[in-house]
């Protein structure tokens, strides 16, 4: 491993500064992901600036009536925390689908959205890889790519985004806060992650030098009957084959509000914007369900070894909306 330097800042000025934007340098939180691909040699920091004893850590309720997440809390506190989980219900379902116990004991909920994609081609510093690399090629286009992007992928890069996280806070339009040399900003979480295009190397919107110092949920999204499902190779830790976060609102029968999105399909969360025109407004039959669903993966373009996954978002998207609009069992 390449030796670096590691700084414990106090504050978060202190933080930024000691980063200071620079292309070598990387903020620590749980290391779950950052420290792996330090090992693997595809992440190769001179130095390491850890937030661990910035006070990042609380969840806390906004004057508005959403929740201020820190960026520092733990995936586990997050899932079991009170609020979360009769406001928000549909963070910890995604939240405990994803990982392990014990990664989650220790991943934060800023790292969680910063993970880098597990193309097995990204991890293998002897393959081509766009992402890694620019200009260097995508080996997985023509090679193993059964679990990669369905939706809005590039001729650079087909990857994916694995957190399962990033797909709930999509579908509760929540807000990402930064705050980096340039001052404090919020982004939609459904901006957050970019895809591809010419520049697969550029995950997020974040700025060099950019900390996630907290996630905003929005008050209206509390209470709404929401539901997370997840497909994958095992019962757990694995990542998202396809995976659908949905929110569904009725009201006399029909749709009031719904946000659906999609993960493991693409280079970022899907926010499934036509399916949810189409049944704005409808009675959220099986039918109408399906029609949107299906016309929403009109606009996958699946690679020679992935199409199923466009079934399985299918089958996952409408259970998760007929769940929903059949209501609560008695
Ligand atoms: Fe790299 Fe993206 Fe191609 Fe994977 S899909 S090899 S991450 S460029």
């Amino acid at each position: 491993m390449k030796p670096f330097a590691y700084v414990r800042p106090a504050s978060l000025p202190e933080a930024i500064a000691a980063h200071g934007g620079r292309p070598g340098a990387r903020y620590l939180g749980g290391g779950t992901n950052l420290v792996d691909l330090m090992k693997l040699g595809v992440e190769r920091p001179d130095t390491l600036v850890d937030l661990t004893r910035l006070p990042l850590g609380t969840v806390e309720e906004t004057a508005d009536g959403g929740l201020r997440i820190g960026s520092g809390v733990r995936n586990s506190d997050l899932a079991a925390h009170p609020l979360v989980r009769s406001r928000y219900p549909v963070i910890a379902q995604a939240l405990l689908a994803g990982a392990s116990g014990q990664l989650r004991n220790t991943a934060t909920t800023g790292g969680n959205l910063l993970q880098r994609t597990r193309c097995p081609y990204f991890q293998d510093v002897a393959k081509p890889c766009n992402k890694r690399e620019p200009g260097s090629g995508c080996g997985a286009r023509d090679g193993v790519h059964r679990d990669h992007a369905v939706l809005g992928h590039s001729p650079q890069c087909i990857a994916t985004h694995p957190s399962d996280l990033a797909v709930a806070l999509a579908a509760l339009d929540a807000a990402v806060e930064l705050q980096g040399p340039g001052g404090s900003r919020t982004v939609p979480a459904t901006d957050f992650h970019r895809l591809p295009g010419e520049h697969p190397e550029q995950d997020t919107l974040a700025e060099p030098g950019e900390i996630i110092t907290a996630v905003l949920l929005p008050p209206d999204a509390a209470g709404l009957p929401a539901r997370y499902r997840k497909a994958r190779d095992r019962a757990s830790y694995a990542f998202a084959l396809a995976s659908v976060a949905a929110v569904l609102d009725l009201g006399e029968g029909r749709v009031r509000r719904v946000a659906l999105a999609f993960g493991g399909l693409a280079h970022r969360p899907w926010r499934a914007t036509t399916a949810e025109e189409l049944l704005v407004g409808r009675a959220p039959t099986e039918d109408a369900v399906q029609q949107a669903v299906e016309a929403e993966l009109a606009l996958a373009q699946p690679l020679r070894d992935n199409a199923y996954k466009v079934a399985l978002a299918r089958n996952l998207a409408c259970e998760a909306l007929n769940t929903l609009a059949r209501g609560p069992r008695p």
